[in-house]
């Protein structure tokens, strides 16, 4: 039970993440791969402080994509702790961000549809309700990004 060591000992391990800075900047989110679903900003894997326990390290991927500042102060620490549950939500995050983003890259270099088309496909298909104007900007911005991403890989 290293919960019980925690309480005795401070973190000593500069993060793997954000390389002891406490933030995640463009090069880290490049050195990562995260382009596709990441911001920089504070580090959410040593929670800005830069240092982590080496048996985090060990247990938690420095890459993992559904560790971000978005996640509840509970989830994080479910996920630092190596819960089974959060875990395997962690896996299906990383699935379904990987599934949107082949998808939008196929449609938009195999299928020729432009990134509106692409869209109202993508709400039809995931949300039984009219989406808000916010959720439309956010997602066709998204696509851009894909699209910017995927470039060399399709031209
Ligand atoms: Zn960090």
């Amino acid at each position: 039970m290293f919960i019980f060591r925690r309480l005795f000992k401070k973190p000593d391990t500069e993060c793997p993440r954000c390389l002891g800075k406490g933030t995640v900047d463009a090069d880290d989110i490049k050195r990562l791969g995260k382009e596709l679903g990441w911001l920089p900003g504070q580090c959410a894997f040593c929670n800005g402080s830069g240092k982590v326990f080496q048996d985090t390290v060990a247990a938690v991927p420095a890459d993992l994509a559904y560790l971000t500042t978005s996640l509840s102060k509970i989830e994080r620490s479910r996920i630092l702790n190596g819960d089974k549950k959060a875990l395997e939500r962690a896996r299906i995050y990383a699935e379904n961000l990987a599934e949107i983003t082949n998808r939008v890259a196929k449609q938009y270099y195999v299928g020729g549809l432009d990134l509106e088309t692409i869209s109202d496909l993508h709400f039809a298909r995931f949300y039984p309700n009219e989406p808000s104007q916010q959720e439309k900007e956010e997602f066709l911005e998204f696509a851009a990004k894909i699209i910017a991403f995927y470039k060399d890989q399709y031209e």
